[in-house]
């Protein structure tokens, strides 16, 4: 009986073989035992580049867009664990992929970074099927009970608090972008952060730049964000950006009965209007 890294592997010398992809995007062996780096395979007999385990923690779908990439692979596969296989699917919505040239290698990791956590490649193939798989089996991570509290504890001080808390933890920001790299919907050829004809954000490290890059940021993500934690993840000074990322997937699913990224033909709130919106913040 095959491990899942040896299946992960021969479905990828499948699509190789097959001439359907140009090249499979998955994790490769890192350069200490608990990291994996991205590989680039394009030939069937280099599939064992790849592996599986919990350290497998990048959003790969962050390479579906790199142009580069794209110009020397049309057709590429990528591996995509459940919170990036929604990022392919908003990826699609907005256009920025054409779902004929993309291949998913669905798999999942219960608890990323965890060596004990099980990873299994997902049986589904198509990306129809991927989709209903996310809609009928998959439970976003859930926080800890000690996140939680400390989420919900936020979130019920009085406004003032709220807004000290969140500029004492934006001062520390260093400006380096990860975040914004790290993260499969950050696609745009030129950041608003980083133009300076006209500058719209002060681009060094201030306090005041830095609160609006945040600000922006984490609004630019509303309605589109897949969860994948891999902005906090990255963040080398551990501002938590999570919280902000959940608070504002909460607020579009309860005033617009929205979840992003798990049906392509979905319309995203953000990018349509219907005439059941709900309009009672027009002033
Ligand atoms: S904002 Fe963070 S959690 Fe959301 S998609 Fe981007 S990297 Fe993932
Ligand atoms: S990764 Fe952290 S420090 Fe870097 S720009 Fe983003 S929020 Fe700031």
């Amino acid at each position: 009986m095959s491990t899942p890294e040896q299946e992960l592997r021969e479905r990828a010398r499948e699509l190789l073989e097959g001439d359907e992809v140009d090249v499979v995007v998955g994790y490769g062996q890192g350069n200490r035992p608990d990291r994996t780096t991205p590989v680039f395979v394009t030939a069937a007999a280099a599939a064992d580049q790849l592996v599986l385990n919990p350290f497998c923690r990048n959003d790969l779908a962050a390479w579906l867009t790199r142009k580069d990439l794209r110009a020397k692979f049309p057709r590429m596969a990528i591996v995509a664990k459940e919170p990036d296989i929604r990022a392919v699917v908003v990826l699609i919505q907005e256009t920025q992929i054409d779902p004929g040239a993309v291949r998913v290698i669905g798999v999942r990791i219960d608890r990323p970074g965890d060596p004990d956590s099980p990873c299994t490649v997902l049986p589904q193939t198509t990306l129809d099927e991927l989709q209903q798989h996310l809609r009928d089996d998959f439970q976003p991570r859930a926080l800890t009970a000690e996140q939680l509290g400390a989420v919900e504890k936020l979130e019920q001080l009085p406004p003032a608090e709220r807004w000290a808390y969140w500029r004492k933890q934006f001062d520390k920001c260093l400006r380096c972008y990860a975040c914004r790299s790290g993260c499969p919907m950050c696609y745009c050829d030129q950041c608003i952060a980083q133009m300076n004809q006209p500058q719209w954000l002060d681009t060094s490290a201030h306090p005041l730049g830095n609160m609006a890059w945040n600000i922006t940021r984490a609004f630019h993500l509303a309605g589109r964000c897949i969860n994948c934690g891999e902005c906090e993840r990255v963040c080398p000074v551990d501002i938590p950006l999570m919280a902000l990322n959940r608070f504002l997937a909460r607020q579009v699913r309860d005033q617009f009965d929205f979840q992003a990224g798990y049906d392509v033909e979905e319309y995203q709130p953000f990018a349509s209007w219907k005439p059941d919106d709900n309009e009672d913040f027009i002033l």
